[in-house]
């Protein structure tokens, strides 16, 4: 009897382990930090709730067909065993070969097998192994089938025996699920606060919208730009702006970056420490402080009254920095790692459904999700896509309502494009779910967003009357992707001239005043870090014209001592 327990649990706790792996990962903080939008305490009490339902039913039905005079039951039921386990265990091999590090080691092996044959140290002893292991899987997974016609007494005892032998994973999910749970139950680190709105509108008719788009290249995109590719809206924009032509951003990376351009200060290093946390080492006196207790830019704007808000991606400002903003939403990066589209949609919305829903939720989109993904595997960059680009749509649609609040006096704008993979046919003028559509239509996506901003807010008229900052927080960074699954050819048919792009590491800095029709290019060098405080001397009126923008850039470039980081010297 406890052992049919046993064996029931182990088989449903494996059948759950597409839910478990999202959870119980290794990057316990940064998880919960980047990929939970939502408090994932409901998900992990409905998978365990699952696991045990489904164990019980497992155990109950087998219980009954092992009453007496109930040979032909229990055949039935023993055969409906074996079928479950061949299920889990073909979703372990297929997760097993679609995942680092099998993948990549296969497909290289696929491409060339003959490096199969010259010895080239450890790689081609992981490349060996890898091919054995699969060979391994996959002939013990024939010889299971034949099992399931000519042996099935066979494979049921083989089953059972693995099925105890790998029962202590119970203990291990149950432990890491139950834990998380009770840390996470109240739903305190998900919390998201905000600022109240300052009354009084047209205190200042000054407004500023600063606009970050991911990984925007400053030579693909401005300075080297591909003859395929065409920015129209950028360009004319450039026309009318100063142009920077050697502008740094404040580190290579998206965690580094975006909490530096905001608070106005250089960051050397992060930790993420729980959902609603980030700690920065202070590049200037390596001191080591939350985000959240930091003044930045919206705190700082709050002082003189103004409102702000922010529509972004990747940091979950609003728990963070919520309180220092009027308005604010964001967008997990939640299928950078999670591929189950459903579940990620769970994590996403886990706190407006309840328990009950939550468990057939969880379970039904595992069984869906198994089955569509065994029969056509070629589809999973499509489902990958598609929830990126509701993400994107999410975004920008709330980008587009806070460009026209005429109660905003800033308002920052994080876009997750052109950061890969592509998300757009730049030929057809549309969203895309192909491989073949790569940086350069994510570019040309970027430029067609401009666009409707910009048209919204003529529309508003107030396009003339606010002043304009775009920049990046970090350029291309091809050398990265190229180890990547996003330039997987399988994945994303990337351009060669991106795929062998050379880091430069500057960014533009595009930056349209208001009122402001001719624009002129700024050649000496400075860090974009210096962004917050520009914004504030323009949201004060300090600063008004370009000939006033052009002299503080060049005394503040200087005065403030900003080092670029190492990487970047
Ligand atoms: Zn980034």
């Amino acid at each position: 009897m406890l052992r049919d327990f046993i064996v029931a649990l182990s088989l449903s706790n494996l059948w759950f382990l597409d839910v478990w792996r999202p959870f119980l990962v290794r990057h316990f903080t940064s998880y919960p930090y980047y990929h939970w939008k939502a408090n994932p305490a409901p998900i992990l009490l409905a998978t365990m709730l699952d696991v045990l339902v489904l164990s019980a039913v497992l155990w109950l039905a087998i219980s009954i067909a092992r009453r007496p005079g109930k040979e032909s039951l229990l055949k039935i039921a023993r055969f409906v065993f074996v079928l479950i386990f061949l299920l889990v265990a073909v979703n372990i091999l297929v997760l097993a070969v679609r995942n680092p590090p099998l993948r990549p080691i296969l497909s290289s092996v696929i491409k060339r097998p003959k490096t199969l044959f010259e010895w080239g140290g450890i790689n081609t002893a992981y490349s060996w192994l890898s091919v054995l292991a699969v060979l391994l899987g996959g002939s013990g997974l024939a010889v299971a089938l034949h099992s399931l016609i000519f042996r099935r007494q066979w494979l049921i005892k083989m089953s059972v025996t693995f099925l105890l032998i790998t029962s202590p994973f119970i203990l291990i999910t149950f432990a890491q699920a139950g834990t998380q749970w009770l840390q996470y139950r109240t739903g305190e680190a998900f919390r998201e606060s905000a600022a109240p709105r300052f009354s009084g509108e047209g205190r200042t008719s000054r407004r500023v919208l600063w606009l970050i788009f991911d990984e925007l290249d400053l030579r693909l995109a401005f300075t080297d730009r591909p003859t395929s590719l065409e920015l129209p809206v950028f360009d004319q924009l450039r026309q009318e702006s100063i142009f920077a032509q050697n502008a740094y951003p404040p580190g290579t990376d998206t965690e580094t970056s975006i909490p530096a351009l905001i608070n106005g200060q250089l960051v050397s290093r992060i930790n993420r420490t729980t959902p609603n946390e980030l700690m920065l080492t202070l590049q200037s006196n390596k001191q080591v402080v939350g985000w959240s207790t930091q003044p930045n830019v919206f705190s700082r704007a709050r002082e003189i009254n103004l409102n702000s808000g922010l529509v972004g991606w990747y940091h979950p400002y609003c728990r963070i920095i919520g309180n220092s903003l009027t308005e604010c939403s964001w967008e997990a990066a939640s299928l950078l790692v999670q591929r189950n589209s459903q579940i990620s949609d769970l994590i996403a919305h886990s706190n407006q459904v309840s328990l009950l829903r939550t468990m057939t939720s969880v379970a039904r989109s595992l069984l869906l999700h198994e089955l569509v993904r065994i029969v056509f595997p070629g589809e999973d960059p499509s489902i990958w896509r598609q929830h990126i680009v509701e993400e994107f749509k999410s975004i920008h649609q709330k980008s587009l309502e806070a460009a026209v609040d005429p109660a905003l006096h800033l308002i920052f704008i994080h876009y997750p494009i052109p950061h890969p993979p592509g998300l757009y046919n730049r030929s057809l003028k549309e969203f895309s779910f192909s491989s073949q559509s790569g940086y350069l239509d994510n570019l040309a996506l970027a430029d067609r967003v401009l666009r409707e901003l910009r048209d919204e807010m003529e529309k508003a008229q107030l396009w003339d009357s606010t002043t304009v900052l775009i920049s990046s927080d970090h350029s291309l960074r091809a050398d990265l992707w190229r180890q990547h699954p996003f330039w997987d050819p399988s994945f994303t048919n990337e351009d060669p001239i991106v795929r062998d792009n050379m880091r430069d590491v500057r960014v533009p800095f595009i930056l349209k005043l208001a009122g402001e029709k001719q624009g002129l290019e700024y050649e000496p060098a400075f860090n974009a870090v210096l962004s917050s405080d520009l914004i504030l001397a323009l949201l004060s009126g300090k600063l008004a014209s370009k000939e006033q923008v052009v002299e503080w850039l060049g005394r503040e470039r200087l005065q403030k001592g900003f080092h670029y980081p190492d990487a970047m010297k």
